[in-house]
């Protein structure tokens, strides 16, 4: 039977009837069959998160906490079982599978943890006897939408804060994920009887992703939206978005730098190197797709990458040894070949990889990269790992800055002065001195600057995408009016 739609804490069909096919991307082989809702659906659940706001938001918190606390022990408990949907659903490696699962459960502890500390001020007043106090409050009807390539993590950071502050959410997973994006998390919350209505999923096929998400944007009782996607989709629904004066949360895409200098211990610079820009097949937004290494250090640097990276298992996703699974899918694949070709087209050497088979793109290093080549500026999604050769420190940064994104960054280096200097001069939400731009954790305000989007999830800085704040004041003795 197909997975279901969950509106108001039931199951049901599409209301159309109609379902779409989703494939595993390593066998090609359906892998599930889902409800293609519609707009009539979305808003159904629009309306179920409505009827069930005012009851949730006076739920009290210690009491939403728990609710939260308890759906990371059944991550935990069931993470095996979770992980295999998101090794078939979305060909993740079974090590980024788990670490995704783990993941999901820390974000509900973190949550929980939020869902006691909104706090407010009070502030000095002049008129006599009054007392002025600035609350936030639960804004009320949240929606997510999430992508494909973390489908779990990135549904769940914008699910379990803004469920821990009060709000009711409608989730709309990627047409890639339904399940481990969706399905999943309204099977872990119907289980720990959060009640109806607090949290909906609507799952929707391609076909359908407009007027869905047109609805939930439209619809008055919406109140923010919390999206992670790509930058052309993000910015068709910001100005959506705009017109109906709704604030969106924009999570977009990247093409981060990774600085290497000469002082960076080699072994570790290609190891995080290849980190950076081969986990989970490149398709991540925080891989590094620009490698600025110094030129002294160019050659070795690259020969040790390409040897690390034809090291790397290419294969069954599910064999805890694989390093390299599939990509999403052939118009992902397309994009892919289509950079790195036309890289090599215009001069760029490929040390190893450049191939693939099926839908398993082998991880690449490229080297004679020059700036204007779409490999180097334009978003790949891919293990590709192209390389340029800089004289310095300042026309690393340039480089580095020289990009429409600005999402993380990576620095190596033993000089961690020289790396807090750099970090100073990157135009760049995030930079990990002497790491990886792969980092992410709960509790950190996660978000970009230029077209990697605008707003942060994550720890305190969720409290301002999903609470509103209110002033509120007290008149204790009479005052005099004007007249
Ligand atoms: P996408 O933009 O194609 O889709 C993202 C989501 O938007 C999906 O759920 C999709 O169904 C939905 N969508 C598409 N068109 C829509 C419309 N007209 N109305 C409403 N919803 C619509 O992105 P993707 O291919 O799923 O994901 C990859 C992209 O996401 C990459 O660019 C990557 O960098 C970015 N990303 C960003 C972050 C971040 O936190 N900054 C994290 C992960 C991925």
């Amino acid at each position: 039977m197909a997975e279901q739609l969950y509106i108001n804490g039931e199951w049901t069909n599409a209301s159309s009837g109609k379902t779409f096919e989703n494939f595993n991307p390593a066998t090609q082989q359906a892998f599930s069959e889902s409800a293609a809702g519609s707009a009539d659906d979305m808003k159904q659940a629009i309306e179920a998160a409505h009827a069930a706001r005012m009851s949730w938001r006076a739920t009290p918190h210690t009491e939403r906490a728990k609710y939260l606390l308890k759906a990371a022990d059944v991550f935990e408990a069931k993470q095996p079982q979770w992980a295999q949907i998101l090794i078939e659903e979305g060909g993740s490696i079974f090590r980024k599978a788990m670490f995704e699962t783990g993941k999901a459960s820390a974000i509900l502890r973190e949550a929980a943890s939020h869902a006691v500390q909104v706090g407010g001020e009070v502030l000095p007043s002049n008129v006599p006897g009054k007392t002025n106090m600035v609350l936030r409050q639960p804004v009320g009807v949240v929606g997510v939408i999430s992508p494909w390539n973390f489908p779990l993590l990135l549904s769940m950071r914008g699910v379990a804060f803004a469920l821990a502050y009060g709000n009711t959410v409608i989730l709309k997973p990627s047409e890639e994920t339904p399940m481990g994006g969706g399905t999943l998390l309204a099977k872990v919350f119907e289980e720990v009887k959060l009640p109806p209505g607090v949290l909906n999923v609507v799952t929707c096929s391609r076909d359908d992703v407009e007027a869905v998400g047109d609805m939930m944007i439209s619809h008055p009782a919406v109140k923010r939206i919390s999206f992670t996607g790509s930058t052309a989709t993000g910015r068709k629904l910001a100005e959506k978005a705009g017109t109906h004066l709704k604030r969106i949360a924009l999570e977009l895409g990247g093409k981060d730098p990774l600085i290497v200098l000469k002082d960076a211990d080699m072994d570790y610079a290609v190891n995080a190197a290849a980190f950076s820009s081969f986990f989970h097949q490149g398709q991540i937004c925080m891989a590094a797709e620009r490698l600025i290494v110094e030129s002294s250090i160019m050659e070795p640097f690259s020969e040790k990458l390409a040897a690390k990276a034809k090291s790397l298992q290419v294969g069954d996703p599910g064999n805890p040894e694989t390093i390299i699974g599939p990509i999403i899918n052939q118009k992902q694949l397309d994009k892919i070949k289509t950079h790195t070709d036309g890289a090599i087209a215009a001069g760029a050497t490929a040390l190893c990889g450049a191939t693939h088979e099926g839908l398993f793109y082998h991880p690449t290093v490229l080297t004679n990269i020059n700036t204007n080549m779409d490999v180097f500026c334009e978003e790949t999604f891919g293990p590709i790992a192209p390389i340029l050769s800089v004289n310095d420190v300042d026309e690393a940064i340039e480089i580095a800055n020289n990009s429409q994104y600005g999402l993380s960054a990576g620095i190596l280096t033993s000089d961690l002065g020289k790396g807090l200097d750099i970090a100073d001069q990157l135009e760049s939400g995030m930079v990990h001195v002497n790491d990886s731009p792969l980092n992410d954790e709960p509790h950190l305000p996660f978000g970009g600057v230029k077209e990697s989007g605008m707003g942060h999830h994550g720890g305190k800085a969720s409290l301002e995408e999903f609470t509103e704040m209110r002033v509120v004041s007290i008149q204790r003795k009479q005052r005099p009016f004007p007249f």
